[in-house]
């Protein structure tokens, strides 16, 4: 078994998953600072991805299926190419 390629990246802000729904943390409802973890290797799968907030929680969020975050991250990136290099501070602050 090969070592899975995960990426973890914060969205940009409050989320709206496609049913409408604001995509939330269901333990403390943080909507902001939510980082995204991701299989490279998955990225075209409609399995859940999974979901961290800022005070550590984490969930599979079914709002949010790979392929769906994989699509966002190609936005957020050709928006914002800076973000990658954020990546490893992001690493640092949640310890990934
Ligand atoms: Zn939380």
């Amino acid at each position: 078994m090969s070592t899975p390629a995960v990426v973890r990246w914060a969205m940009p802000g409050p989320f709206t998953a496609p049913d409408g729904r604001v995509i939330a943390c269901p333990q403390c409802q943080a909507t902001e600072r939510l980082v995204v973890g991701m299989d490279l290797d998955d990225v075209d799968s409609p399995e859940p991805s999974w979901l961290s907030c800022p005070a550590g929680h984490a969930w599979p969020e079914a709002g949010l299926p790979r392929g769906t975050a994989a699509l966002i991250l190609a936005e957020v990136l050709d928006a914002e190419p800076g973000l990658l290099a954020s990546l490893d501070e992001l690493r640092r602050e949640y310890g990934a």
